[in-house]
């Protein structure tokens, strides 16, 4: 069917037609095209052209792919109008995506039933157990357009289907405005993205104070790039972001949280929060980040175990705060900004209190080190200590390390007395129940009262209430 072999390079001029043109200039990784939505994609891309209408793979993939990345999703663009998408598939097997956009989105072969989260897997590209579970979901099929005026600083107020380098030209950046053929075996070039993915360049397609004016998103996009990707920014795009950054306003902050997520668990994330203050971003996304110290979040970020969004969270927020209440109160405002979800907000906020106590743990009592070490959001409380502390072996890192290891029962034994153990033995219960439980606990976890008999002697020892 469609062969994977070396690919050509086109770098197709703005007024020849691409095919012209034939330069090779490297491969693919094979890998690229191993997964199932790869294959899908290619599935999709092989139906349109044998209905007479030229398909490639478009943007983001064809980055990922030229610069050796598994890319995440595979986006086709087509001549063929969203109408005609959906008569080459059928109906049915297609959703109105973004239809106003001239997205449609083609379902896997034999889920027909038109709702995304009821697709079954494909059973000629989908039956390994792994994509049993990873149901395959529909490809975005665009029609190649051009847009037409952005009055909202978000969206194209119209759209007109036109050809692949009209298409290209109304993307953001050169490197993510690149055409894969996989008939061909060519990458269709318009914009320079060969050039600037060589030269690790993110450069605006296009006169960049206009493209920014557009769609004020970008900007955040264009930070987003340059840390996931590690580029530099070409200059024009620099100071056309400075100029716009203040309208950045107008972007939802959820969008923004959307793309800071993305950020945040990049080890280079501190080099994107510092450009966000260099390039003027940090008033409209996160304001404090204009009293950072970089070298310290820095050394924090290097020290971070794992890349989580909730400990590279917690961990910037204790550093640029000088107190917990602050780190606490600007957490609240991005929860609320951010769309944060509870579990996200929940472990950020876990982090922020119990990560220092971890950090000065060597000298406080089983009955408080315990309640942190059982914390469900004990790997976002580890992380950000370990992150924050000065060196590997700060004794409060060692001791909770040590701690965790303790078998289930050490580390949290059943408690010795239950409400339930106080009522059947006549008790009548009461808000003192709990402060004896609680109370209870601590004694049990510090070793001062051992077992049943000695919990209830105490329990019989209290003031009558
Ligand atoms: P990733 O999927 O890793 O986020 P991506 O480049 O694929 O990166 P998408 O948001 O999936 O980003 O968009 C797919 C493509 O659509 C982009 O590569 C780009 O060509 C184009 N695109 C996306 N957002 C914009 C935008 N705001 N303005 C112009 N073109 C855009
Ligand atoms: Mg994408």
């Amino acid at each position: 069917m469609i062969n994977f072999g070396a690919v050509t390079v086109v770098r197709a001029s703005l007024t020849k037609h691409p095919t012209g043109l034939n330069h090779p200039v490297k491969s693919l990784p094979s890998e690229t095209f191993a997964s199932p939505p790869a294959q899908e994609a290619l599935r999709v891309i092989g139906r349109l052209r044998e209905a007479g209408y030229f398909a490639v793979l478009a943007g983001g993939c064809v980055r990922d792919a030229l610069l050796g990345r598994i890319p995440k999703d595979f986006d086709v663009a087509t001549e063929a109008t969203p109408d005609s998408v959906r008569e080459v598939f059928g109906k049915r097997n297609t959703l109105a995506f973004g239809a106003s956009f001239g997205v449609i989105g083609v379902l896997p072969p034999k889920a027909k039933k038109g709702v995304a989260d009821q697709l079954p897997s494909s059973p000629d590209i989908a039956d390994s157990p792994e994509n049993a579970k990873d149901k395959l979901l529909p490809t975005e099929v665009a029609t190649f357009r051009a847009d037409g005026n952005y009055s909202d600083g978000r969206r194209p107020d119209s759209v007109t289907y036109g050809n692949a380098e009209a298409d290209a030209l109304r993307r953001d950046f050169t490197i993510n405005g690149m055409f894969y053929d996989p008939v061909s075996a060519k990458v269709l070039d318009y914009v320079g993205g060969l050039d600037d993915l060589q030269s690790k360049q993110l450069r605006t397609i296009g006169e960049a104070s206009r493209r920014f004016d557009e769609d004020k998103l970008r900007m955040l996009r264009a930070v987003r790039f340059m840390v996931t990707l590690q580029l530099t920014m070409e200059a024009d795009t620099m100071s056309a972001i400075q100029e716009h950054a203040d309208s950045l306003s107008v972007v939802s902050g959820e969008r923004i949280g959307a793309e800071m997520r993305r950020v945040m668990v990049q080890t280079d994330a501190p080099r994107g929060l510092e450009l966000l203050v260099e390039i003027g971003l940090a008033d409209q996304v996160w304001p404090v980040l204009k009293e950072a110290t970089w070298t310290r979040l820095k050394a924090a970020f290097e020290k971070m175990p794992t890349r989580s969004f909730e400990i590279a969270m917690a961990t910037t927020l204790l550093v640029v705060h000088s107190s917990h209440a602050q780190a606490v109160k600007d957490l609240t405002q991005l929860t609320k900004r951010w769309k944060l979800s509870v579990a996200e907000q929940r472990a950020i906020a876990s982090a922020l209190t119990h990560a220092p106590s971890i950090l000065s743990c060597e000298a406080i009592p089983w009955s408080e080190l315990q309640p942190i070490l059982i914390d469900r959001d004990i790997e976002a409380i580890m992380g950000t200590a370990v992150s924050l502390a000065e060196t590997e072996h700060a004794n409060g890192l060692s001791r909770a390390r040590e701690d965790l290891q303790l078998e289930p029962a050490k580390l949290n034994p059943p408690p010795l007395l239950t409400g339930t153990d106080l009522i059947q033995a006549g008790y009548s219960s009461g808000p003192h129940f709990r402060l004896w439980l609680m109370q209870l606990r601590q004694l049990q976890l510090d070793g001062e009262i051992r077992d049943r008999d000695d919990a209830f002697k105490w329990v019989q020892s209290q003031p009558e209430v």
